[in-house]
């Protein structure tokens, strides 16, 4: 371990870590976790506050069933954590486990469906058919129309308020005595010899051999500070919840309709209703104000009431009830739609841990341990190094922006089932 002076973080001056995590969102804060838990000296150093960019506005949902193996075992892995996090982290986190149910009303999203529960059982998924009898009297909000094809998935999870898993982390981290550095953003990255060394905030210099890059929508823009280049588009996404109503049973299931791309769960006495729309917005934080937050990101309330209109029949609550909070944020989409996570190649020294793709919250406990354990033990755990951030050659940011957004819009798209095919034609994906 190195000289370790960050006791007195009020100080400015020079401050020495064996690690420094740039931005404090479940990714972020995961990866800082896991590098303390294995004895390393950490300081997390974040622009704005913990939590209150993408982690905190977070539907919350944990989905077993993925797309390829290793999303699977992440998720999985990740799940368990979710639920065990006492045990491992030594601090509670509360996680609501009613299962839920993939629901398919197209014949060709059935066909997928039949796919999806073929591979994931074959990657060790608890994941059934449902029968319509059970889809019928298992969600209280859902008015099944009968002709359903419906698959049981009794592994999902959630957690109600997003912002408890970003204290159980932050808790758990400051326990093994990791430091969080608040308001500060990250000016400059130092490089030395051709490595990343250090970074700089208006108020110190951290000197450190690892520097990990999880800044969320701002990712592209901190790795420019070394000079260095991640291949990732941020791309908005929102939900709703309604105010309380008697069509949700706080322990119904969660739903997504996947022909619909709407996902559903119960939300404080009320309904969330989120989704993917098939023309969604491209937002580059480079191009706004250095102050720009995702409070700025613009929402539309119009996207989710078209998404809620795809679903009136089965799910009335999702369109008739008023909504008590709209929110929204940036993922990161890579060109791929899978994380980006590991060197970044040319730079010794800085790491990435991105390209959440809509599922970086709920991955989150895997992707924090993955990391920690490549960045610890110098090999990357478990297959893990097939998302590297250097599986892609150099991209032009408006092929960036094509590919993300085509990720995005075929969320649950029969086309995107299988790896090959989701892979826009002409995409320069090596993996
Ligand atoms: C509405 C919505 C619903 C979602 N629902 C789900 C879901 O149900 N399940 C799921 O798995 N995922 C979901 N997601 C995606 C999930 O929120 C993200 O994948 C995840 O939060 C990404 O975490 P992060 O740590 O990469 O980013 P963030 O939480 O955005 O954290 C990055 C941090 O970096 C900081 N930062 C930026 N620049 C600097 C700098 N220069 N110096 C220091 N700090 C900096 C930022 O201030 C920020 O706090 C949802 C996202 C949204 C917007």
């Amino acid at each position: 371990m190195l000289l370790w002076v960050i006791g007195d973080v009020g100080h400015t001056g020079l401050v020495d870590a064996d690690v420094v995590v740039i931005g404090a969102g479940a990714l972020g804060l995961s990866t800082a976790l896991h590098c303390a838990l294995a004895g390393r000296s950490v300081v997390v150093v974040e622009r704005l506050t913990a939590g209150s960019q993408a982690s905190g506005r977070a539907a919350g949902l944990f989905k077993s069933v993925q797309a390829d193996e290793l999303r699977t075992r992440l998720a999985r892995r990740s799940i368990d954590k979710a639920v065990s996090f006492a045990d491992w982290a030594g601090v509670p986190l509360e996680v609501a486990r009613p299962g839920s149910f993939l629901i398919a009303r197209t014949v060709q999203h059935r066909e997928y469906l039949l796919r999806e529960l073929a591979q994931s059982r074959r990657w060790g998924v608890d994941v059934r058919e449902a029968s319509p009898e059970q889809l019928a009297d298992g969600i209280s909000y859902y008015r099944a129309g009968g002709g359903e094809f419906a698959l049981w998935c009794p592994e999902d999870v959630y957690i109600e308020e997003p912002l408890s898993l970003v204290r159980a982390y932050l808790d758990a981290y400051r326990r093994h005595g990791g430091v969080l550095l608040e308001n500060e953003p990250v000016v400059a990255i130092t490089r030395t010899y051709g490595r990343a060394t250090g970074v700089e905030t208006a108020e110190r210099s951290i000197t450190a051999p690892v520097i990990v890059d999880a800044a969320g929508g701002w990712v592209r823009q901190v790795a420019s500070l070394a000079g260095a280049w991640v291949p990732l588009a941020p791309v908005r996404h929102q939900l709703l919840i309604t105010v309380p109503t008697a069509d949700v049973d706080p322990a119904d299931p969660i739903a997504r309709v996947v022909d619909a791309a709407v996902y559903l769960r119960p939300a404080r006495g009320g309904l969330m209703v989120g989704g993917f729309e098939a023309d969604p917005l491209p937002v580059d934080p480079r191009a706004q104000a250095a102050s720009f937050s995702t409070d700025e990101v613009p929402l539309d309330p119009g996207v989710l009431q078209g998404l809620a209109a795809e679903v009136a029949a089965e799910v009335p609550a999702a369109g008739d009830t008023p909504v008590a909070e709209l929110r929204g944020g940036l993922f990161t989409m890579s060109p791929d739609g899978r994380f980006v996570l590991g060197p970044v190649p040319d730079l010794p020294g800085l790491w990435v841990a991105s390209g959440c793709n809509g599922s970086g919250f709920s991955s989150s406990p895997a992707i924090g341990e993955a990391l920690a354990g490549w960045i610890t033990s110098g090999a990357a755990p478990g297959g893990v190094e097939a998302l590297s951030p250097g599986r892609f050659g150099p991209l032009p940011d408006g092929a960036l922006v094509t590919h993300g957004l085509w990720q995005y819009a075929h969320y649950y798209d029969p086309v995107s089932g299988t790896p090959e095919a989701a892979t826009p034609a002409g995409a320069p994906v090596q993996d």
